[in-house]
């Protein structure tokens, strides 16, 4: 399990989370989106509303990405990576 701090470097924002496995839930999805970005219309950040440069690190201040898709089964997902 991972601690997380998520950020925007646009709102000057960031939303602190535990990662479970390597997808974030829908809960913290949402949760995540709405702290870093409340603005409704506004394009300033990633799927998760992260922005600029290691906007997603744990508390060693390694830094990761996130990448969203579909499963098989239709349903969105945002994973996060350390490569
Ligand atoms: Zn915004």
């Amino acid at each position: 399990m991972k601690m997380l701090t998520i950020r925007n470097n646009f709102h000057n924002t960031e939303c602190r989370l535990r990662l479970r496995g390597r997808e974030l839930s829908r809960r913290q999805a949402n949760r995540c989106r709405r702290t870093l970005c409340g603005v409704t219309g506004c394009l300033c950040g990633g799927a998760i509303n992260q922005r600029g440069p290691a906007s997603i690190v744990d508390t060693q201040g390694r830094q990761y990405y996130a990448r969203t898709g579909y499963d098989d089964k239709g349903r969105w997902y945002v994973r996060v990576l350390d490569d």
